[in-house]
């Protein structure tokens, strides 16, 4: 089996829907997209013929595209099963029982709601990379349009159960504002220093900040990290849950 190749696609202000190509078996998959245009042309530049499109969740921010490629193409569209009502064409329903197959490739599907209540991660554990939509972001997390923070905790535990050289490619790029905020909560960690480093690097040079990794993410996304010392300290809570300071961060970073 050949790797896959995984292209990011700009699309809107700060979306990336992510084109999947399966050399080996002759399919094109498109992750999350907003709007047909930058898709089309992305396909286009490759010479790709776009055999099926992956939704996340429900938002029109990455759904937006279904209709249009699906008229145009004939692909076919993979969503999750619970929000069947929401998935514009949905063609395929998948759970966390009902994995899916690309090609030979078993994909896995974990779900990870809170950001909205169906919201679906992809998980290609052969290429070791995951799809997060809006709930695992590069330093941050989705906000809780449709759950709680202690069903967001546990929908973040689920991802960071996966390897940590799997890559993560999430649904917008929030980075440069993750991290600052990220600097709020733990200046002290040197690790997010660095990071913020490269981050603005490439942001200064209009360049994806994307992915990243599990391992990376543990290491530098205080979302991810409720139980480290200094987050605590800094906001006065050395007692309190995992899920208490997951919820006092989500919050200030609403008003961040
Ligand atoms: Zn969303
Ligand atoms: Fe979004």
């Amino acid at each position: 089996m050949t790797m896959l190749t995984i292209e990011p696609v700009a699309c809107l202000s700060d979306n990336y829907a992510y084109l999947i190509h399966a050399p080996d078996a002759g399919l094109c998959a498109v992750v999350d997209p907003s709007e047909p245009a930058p898709v089309r042309k992305a396909l286009a530049a490759h010479g790709l013929k776009l055999t099926h499109i992956l939704n996340t969740h429900h938002h029109f921010d990455h759904t937006g595209g279904n209709i249009a490629l699906k008229e145009e193409f004939g692909a076919e569209i993979v969503g999750p099963a619970k929000d069947r009502d929401r998935i514009p064409g949905i063609d395929v329903g998948v759970t966390e029982n009902a994995p899916w197959q690309f090609g030979s490739r078993s994909v896995r599907v974990l779900e990870i709601p809170a950001h909205t209540r169906a919201h679906i991660a992809f998980v290609f554990d052969d290429d070791h990379a995951v799809f997060t939509g809006d709930t695992l972001f590069a330093m941050g997390c989705g906000r809780l349009f449709e759950g709680t923070p202690d069903m967001m905790w546990n929908s973040l535990s689920k991802l960071m159960r996966l390897p940590d050289d799997t890559r993560v490619y999430c649904g917008h790029e929030y980075t440069l504002n993750n991290g600052r905020f990220a600097l709020t909560l733990e200046p002290g960690n040197t690790d997010l220093q660095s990071r913020m480093e490269e981050v603005r690097a490439l942001r200064a040079k209009d360049q994806p900040t994307i992915p990243s990794t599990i391992g990376l993410e543990k290491r530098t996304n205080p979302f991810l990290r409720p139980g480290a010392g200094e987050i605590r300290r800094t906001l006065a809570m050395p007692g309190a849950t995992d899920i208490e300071v997951f919820a006092e961060m989500r919050r200030r970073k609403d008003a961040f």
